[in-house]
């Protein structure tokens, strides 16, 4: 656990949250500031700042996990779709550096905003980036 890290303090119990699923490695809560009616995270109970830091297993039992729970969501909430967003550094978003998986519950005509403007794969991108594989 870190000190000051308040998604440890949450997933450990030891600040209380609206939990809907907990086992020996996660804790799921409602988001205090929810993008949509539904919106959840994800948190582990061990520390990890990002996807990077988290170990692979725990990666792999977390997308099982949000695919359960997204699934739960969806249907008691009689959602139209939902977006699982994961944001790594503060340039894409994250706000808390606790690795955390958001599960967005999505309603045909809502005004939340997942998007982004498309852009061109240019020839020099594309060699660029196929270069690193
Ligand atoms: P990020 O921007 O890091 O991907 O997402 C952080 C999320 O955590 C935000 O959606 C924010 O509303 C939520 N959040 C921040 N502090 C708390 C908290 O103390 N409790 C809960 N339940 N959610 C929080
Ligand atoms: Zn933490």
């Amino acid at each position: 656990m870190e000190d000051n890290c308040i998604f440890c303090k949450i997933a450990k119990g030891d600040i209380p949250s609206s939990t809907i699923y907990e086992d020996e490695n996660f804790r799921a809560i409602l988001d205090l500031g929810p993008a949509s009616k539904g919106h959840a995270l994800i948190l582990p109970k061990k520390h990890a700042e990002n996807l990077f830091e988290l170990p692979d297993e725990l990666a792999g039992k977390a997308m099982v996990l949000a695919k359960k729970l997204a699934k739960q969501l969806q249907d008691g909430l009689h959602a139209d779709g939902v977006n699982v967003v994961q944001n790594n550094g503060q340039a894409a978003g994250q706000t808390v550096f606790h690795f955390h998986m958001h599960l967005i519950p999505r309603y045909n005509g809502d005004t939340v905003n997942v998007a982004w403007t498309p852009g061109t794969l240019t020839e020099e991108d594309k060699k660029e980036i196929l270069a690193l594989f």
